[in-house]
């Protein structure tokens, strides 16, 4: 502990230099960059490191290339790994900024800056925490990797599921996956709700706006297709109740966005000065974000959608409708009796003096690729840091933040890795 308190001001110039570099995705910039400013820091510090292109998966490109980083220090003896995973990617800056976005500007206790809390603090603070446990526990037994992936605001295809795909997170290699996302100190993430995206179309047929009545307007069919959603299956969704502990509280049932809407002519750009020409609509899209619960499942969900638009289609005439599935993600849960889940929880006990929060998270993230394509069960997210920050501007991390959470993740270390001794604390 007092180790990493010695620390300070290194974990804050390792957060600044990681937001310093812009790995915007998309489209995913400055991938190489960061992993090699990640190698060039593991390495001294005895890591063994391999860098990881995700070839071929979407967005790869020798343009865009899709960077990985798995670094692994190896302990004095055989035992357990334990893994710490961070995205390294960081979404668009977006308005109303005060602070410099990449500047890793910081004002008394913050660090500031577009991927500050989600996740580059995260990622700073389990570096921290292993760099202090190992100069205290040189001899400790099993092992230690620290990745750093790309891509995981754009579902991880190209960085975790990639490297899981290769065996990185085979459980024969790893026992422990800790994901430092923002979930704060004192709570311990089990996992994520699923997704269901689709694209739904009616169809219609075009004719002259003066006479709509000799064609078959697609917005309206839509229009109808959104009365049932209100009517049948938003209220069917807000009674389905779940047991997972997701935060906040009202995504602990079955929700769905309605992500987009457009039907019949191409809207025009701002400066467009001409008026429409006067057709009735043939087609209508939207696309659905739905997500469900664990007690849910992908062809329920799936076929719930189905089955009102093949209802609308018998009793609505002229009714013709597509649906077309976008993506899926089936949720995740750790059992709170899963060792990583104990082992972290009787750390924040420790040094936090209070027992965590288990908590679910309602979007998905990387430990989808870890559960599924790994089969790696014995997964969580805990990190420092607010995830209503997220995606937010004027985006921070706070450095007290950081250090209590390096040192519960260090404990956690202890605990795992020094089997025959008690941590000191
Ligand atoms: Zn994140």
């Amino acid at each position: 502990m007092a180790r990493i308190d010695a620390k300070r001001d290194d974990l804050i110039s390792l957060t600044q230099a990681l937001i310093r570099i812009p790995t915007l995705n998309p489209p995913g910039d400055c991938y190489r960059e960061i992993c090699e400013f990640l190698d060039t820091r593991l390495k001294e510090h005895g890591f063994e490191t391999e860098l990881v292109r995700a070839t071929g998966t979407p967005g790869d490109s020798d343009r865009y290339p899709r960077w990985n980083i798995v670094a692994r220090r190896e302990g004095a003896g055989a035992g357990d790994c334990v893994h710490f995973n961070s995205h390294t990617d960081v979404v668009e800056i977006g308005r109303g900024w005060t602070r410099d976005p990449f500047g890793g500007e910081i004002d008394g206790d913050l660090i500031y800056g577009r991927g500050a809390c989600d996740m580059k603090g995260g990622l700073a603070t389990s570096i921290i925490a292993a760099e202090a446990f190992i100069e205290v526990y040189p001899d400790f037994q099993g092992a230690i990797e620290i990745s750093g992936t790309a891509d995981e605001e754009s579902g991880g295809y190209g960085g975790v599921a990639y490297l899981a795909e290769q065996g990185f997170f085979s459980p024969q290699r790893v026992q422990h996956v800790i994901i430092p996302e923002p979930l704060h100190k004192d709570r311990i993430c089990l996992g994520h709700r699923g997704g269901w995206w689709a694209e739904i179309e009616t169809f219609g047929e075009i004719a002259h706006g003066c006479m709509p009545f000799l064609g078959d307007c697609a917005v309206r069919h839509m229009g109808a297709v959104l009365e049932r959603f209100e009517t049948d299956l938003y209220p069917a969704m807000a009674a389905r109740r779940t047991d997972m502990p997701v935060i906040p509280e009202g995504a602990r049932q079955s929700t769905m966005n309605i992500n987009s809407i457009h039907g019949g002519q191409p809207e025009q750009a701002d400066d467009y000065t001409g008026l429409p020409s006067h057709c009735v609509p043939d087609s209508c899209r939207i696309v659905i974000d739905r997500r469900y619960l664990a007690e849910e499942n992908h062809a329920q969900v799936s076929g719930e959608v189905e089955a009102l638009l093949k209802d609308l289609a018998e009793n609505r005439s002229n009714f013709r409708f597509a649906m077309r599935e976008l993506n899926h993600v089936a949720p995740s849960m750790t059992d709170r009796t899963a060792p990583v889940v104990t082992t972290v929880g009787k750390s924040v006990q420790a040094v936090l003096g209070k027992a965590p929060d288990l908590v679910a998270s309602p979007g998905t993230y990387d430990q989808k690729h870890i559960d599924r394509i790994g089969k790696l069960k014995n997964c969580i997210a805990y990190g420092p840091g607010i995830l209503e920050l997220a995606h937010k501007p004027d985006e921070y991390i706070g450095v007290q933040d950081m250090l209590d959470s390096a040192k519960v993740m260090a404990h956690t270390l202890a605990q795992l890795l020094l089997p025959r001794e008690a941590p000191r604390t």
